[in-house]
């Protein structure tokens, strides 16, 4: 029980280090990638997997707005969340 907290928080942890956020999309992952590698054949300039994936912090999210949503919806295990933000200074 308690290794099973302690795994789940690391995997949390990677989670939030793996996202990547600007005005208009959030991008992360979620625990369970298998490192597969597909978001990064579909979305290079995004994602990198090495063991697992992880956002690019100088990514451009809404230039690679496609094949973030292409990466999410190919991930095998469902492990890339893409949420649009509300636009800054929007009421
Ligand atoms: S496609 Fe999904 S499972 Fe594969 S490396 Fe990317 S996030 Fe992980």
């Amino acid at each position: 029980m308690m290794l099973a907290v302690d795994v789940q928080s690391v995997a949390l942890a990677k989670s939030r280090f793996a996202m990547k956020e600007n005005r208009l999309l959030k991008v992360s992952i979620k625990p369970g990638c298998i490192g597969c590698g597909c978001c990064e054949f579909l979305c290079s300039e995004v994602f990198k997997v090495d063991g697992s994936a992880k956002v690019k912090s100088d990514a451009d999210l809404e230039k690679n707005s496609t094949c973030i949503f292409a990466a999410e919806k190919e991930c095998p295990v469902g492990a890339i969340h893409v949420e649009r933000c509300e636009e800054k200074g929007s009421s």
